[in-house]
């Protein structure tokens, strides 16, 4: 038999047998999330199924509370209330309001190791890809299946090699090469592939920097974004989870779909430009471009060392006249921590507004939501119109860095002056 990737290696764990690419297959999961956009579905579909209130293992499933958090409306509160009256009845997990985001607590609470195969009722689960684990977004229907059954039908993908070689440039950061990824293979590049990221800027980056590139895989239609597990994932996985990481590592004999080699020495920072992902531009090459509000957060980077960077470009400063900044923790652990890192205070200092750890203003149900014609510069994975909650405002993507350094400019602006001294961070 030929040599098996990542996905198929997983699949197989999950199945029982050796299987590869294409096939249609009912696996076994280890874990279910769905988050309060997509959970009061999974509930309803759960009742039709004849599961009302019973899930396959309450350990392997939980309900977080994430985008509307807290609830700005009547009616989101009584989908909030359903969701914890589920949880009671069922005894699977709650992360209720304040928690953060999904995609940050199932890793951060040690929920998910290398090996597992999770499902979640939202889009960019695929980030626990950067702890070897085939994670992958489901429908709320999907969704519901897998917690009645603890399985699900899927086709193995196939995979695209993303080999990614030389060193990135001080000033530039994981970001900026996933960014520059989905301009170069656009937003249907890799539809229902798997991509498996390797190479020595792999390696070089921090578990947390992997889950800012396996978290944006949806967003050239991969079904997950798969990083081998190294010595560095597994001591962050001890660090987090009592369960034994089952590591999964490509065969040098895999066969790929294709292999899409990128050196990064000459990487500048990257901006994807509104209305769509694959709208990126190098961030030299755009024309002036003024600024009204920044957003330092998401499942993308939000996390406490996106936090140390824009912090370490802040600190001193004042937001430009006239621009808002707004900084969403991707989960309470981390808001602690940023608190006790002085990384709060320098952004209170310089003018920002903190809001509760969770989704914040990504997806636009609650607080940030832009005014007509204004600019957002956004560490988020999405600037589609209306993304933010309105349609008639632009959104701009990019790292924490050039968030930073555009809030305290007032435009669109390069973040690498502020790291010529410092030798590089990845
Ligand atoms: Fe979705 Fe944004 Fe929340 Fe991430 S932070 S789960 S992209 S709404």
């Amino acid at each position: 038999m030929p040599g098996q990737t990542i996905a198929e290696k997983i699949f197989s764990a999950h199945v029982g047998r050796e299987v590869y690419a294409d096939e249609i297959v009912i696996a076994d999961v280890d874990f279910v999330m769905g988050q309060d956009g997509t959970s009061p579905l999974a509930i309803k579909a759960l009742a039709a199924m004849g599961h009302e209130d019973r899930v396959f293992d309450p350990d392997k499933v939980a309900l977080v509370i994430d985008h509307s958090a807290p609830s700005p409306l009547e009616g989101v509160s009584a989908l909030h209330q359903q969701m914890r009256a589920f949880a009671r009845a069922s005894g699977a997990r709650l992360f209720d309001v304040g928690r953060g985001v999904c995609h940050q607590l199932l890793p951060e609470q040690g929920l998910v190791v290398p090996g597992d195969l999770v499902v979640g009722c939202d889009s960019h689960t695929c980030t626990y890809g950067a702890l070897g684990a085939f994670s992958t977004g489901v429908g709320s229907t999907d969704g519901a299946a897998a917690m009645a059954t603890g399985k699900l039908w899927f086709k193995v993908p196939r995979t695209i090699r993303v080999l990614l070689t030389g060193e990135l440039p001080a000033g530039v950061f994981a970001k900026d090469l996933i960014l520059h990824l989905a301009g170069l293979i656009g937003a249907d590049g890799a539809t229902y592939e798997a991509l498996e990221f390797a190479g020595p800027v792999i390696d070089a980056l921090s578990v947390e920097a992997r889950m800012t590139i396996c978290n944006m895989a949806i967003e050239v239609g991969a079904k997950a974004g798969l990083i081998a597990p190294d010595e560095k994932t597994l001591a962050w996985v001890a660090a987090h989870a009592d369960r034994e990481p089952r590591p999964a590592v490509p065969d040098s004999d895999a066969v790929y779909e294709r292999v899409i080699e990128i050196d990064v020495s000459d990487l500048a920072p990257q901006i994807a430009c509104p209305h769509a992902v694959d709208n990126v531009v190098a961030l030299p090459d755009l024309p002036e471009t003024e600024i009204a509000q920044g957003f330092l957060g998401t499942c993308t980077n939000g996390r406490l060392e996106d936090f140390a960077v824009a912090a370490g470009i802040i600190a001193g400063h004042k937001l430009a006249p006239g621009v808002r900044l707004i900084v969403a923790p991707a989960s309470a652990d981390i808001y602690q921590d940023a608190i006790a890192a002085g990384y709060i205070q320098t952004f209170v200092e310089a003018g920002a507004c903190i809001v509760t750890p969770g989704c914040g203003p990504c997806v636009g149900t609650h607080n940030g939501v832009p005014s007509d014609g204004e600019n957002v510069i956004s560490t988020a994975n999405r600037n589609f119109k209306g993304r933010m909650g309105n349609s008639q405002a632009f959104i701009y993507l990019g790292s924490p860095a050039t968030v930073a350094a555009s809030v305290l400019a007032g435009r669109l602006t390069d973040p690498r002056p502020y790291f010529k001294q410092e030798g590089g961070h990845s």
